[in-house]
């Protein structure tokens, strides 16, 4: 019996040594994810925000990200969750890619509508998988070999007085917001774009808790207010560790001291920070 098992521990070991996750925190939503020499990033290029309500990327950053400098040499996917100026820039994605040979770019289709007319367009268009599948219906593709499978997440409202008919309307309504589920090596990690912590009825159709998610990146506002919005962290997605996106530069500090006891919460203060977990 030892003996079968020194076999298969000879046969599958490098199956068995995980190769874990690091990752990166650029600004805001924007994160870099490596897993040996494969590297994702999600909604990290964008421009400075006006205005002191989210973190940006300063321009050394981009800098680094566009000339793929280390630990930005080995992107072979970025991924944009969608077209809103706190997660994505068009001409910087743009230059982004023609300078990233390699790597291809999954976005909804209004980040595409938005890419065609920059310049530059033509030497990117044949890697961009531009794609807004139904709400609460999903889709699973391979980019340069890793999985992604790409959810549906409304965006989280943001509600504003229509004067002509006098009613409460949401301004999101109409953005295109997607959620995706990487598989990098033996890892899972989730990132959910704006999606709203209102919305139980995406998170129960999707069943991300059968997928044994290791890395789940939420919107703040998951972690504060009612009840069901922790039944959807612990329970509807139920990740290993939860990483706290989309502060407030003023509430940075109060959501880092609030959660620096509980290790499975991740809260990055500073772009290029670095968490890696087995
Ligand atoms: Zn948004």
């Amino acid at each position: 019996m030892r003996t079968i098992a020194l076999i298969y521990f000879i046969i599958a070991g490098n199956v068995l040594f995980s190769q874990g996750l690091c990752i990166h925190y650029l600004a805001n939503d924007g994160f870099l994810v490596s897993s040996g020499m494969n590297s994702i990033m999600v909604d990290g290029l964008f421009e400075k925000i006006d205005g002191n309500w989210c973190d940006s990327p300063d321009d050394s950053l981009i800098e680094q990200i566009i000339g793929g400098q280390s630990p930005f040499d080995h992107v072979s996917v970025l991924a944009v969750s969608h077209k809103h100026i706190d997660h994505f820039n068009g001409k910087l994605v743009t230059e982004f890619m023609q300078a990233n040979p390699q790597c291809k770019l999954v976005c909804p289709v209004q980040v595409e509508d938005e890419l065609a007319i920059q310049n530059g367009f033509e030497n990117i268009k044949d890697r961009i998988i531009s794609i807004t599948p139904d709400f609460l219906q999903d889709s699973t593709i391979r980019l340069n070999d890793i999985p992604i499978r790409i959810i549906r997440l409304p965006h989280s409202e943001y509600m504003i007085h229509d004067s002509v008919n006098d009613v409460l309307v949401n301004k999101h309504k109409d953005i295109e917001n997607l959620g995706f589920v990487f598989s990098m090596g033996d890892s899972k990690v989730f990132h959910m774009g704006d999606a709203s912590p209102n919305d139980s009825l995406s998170f129960q159709k999707y069943q991300l808790n059968l997928e044994s998610i290791d890395v789940a990146m939420f919107d703040r506002m998951f972690f504060a207010g009612a009840k069901q919005n922790m039944n959807i962290v612990n329970n509807l997605v139920g990740a290993r560790y939860n990483v706290i996106m989309h502060i407030n530069p003023s509430n940075k500090e109060l959501f880092y001291n609030y959660f620096i006891e509980k290790e499975q919460v991740i809260v990055f203060k500073d772009a290029l920070s670095k968490k890696c977990i087995d």
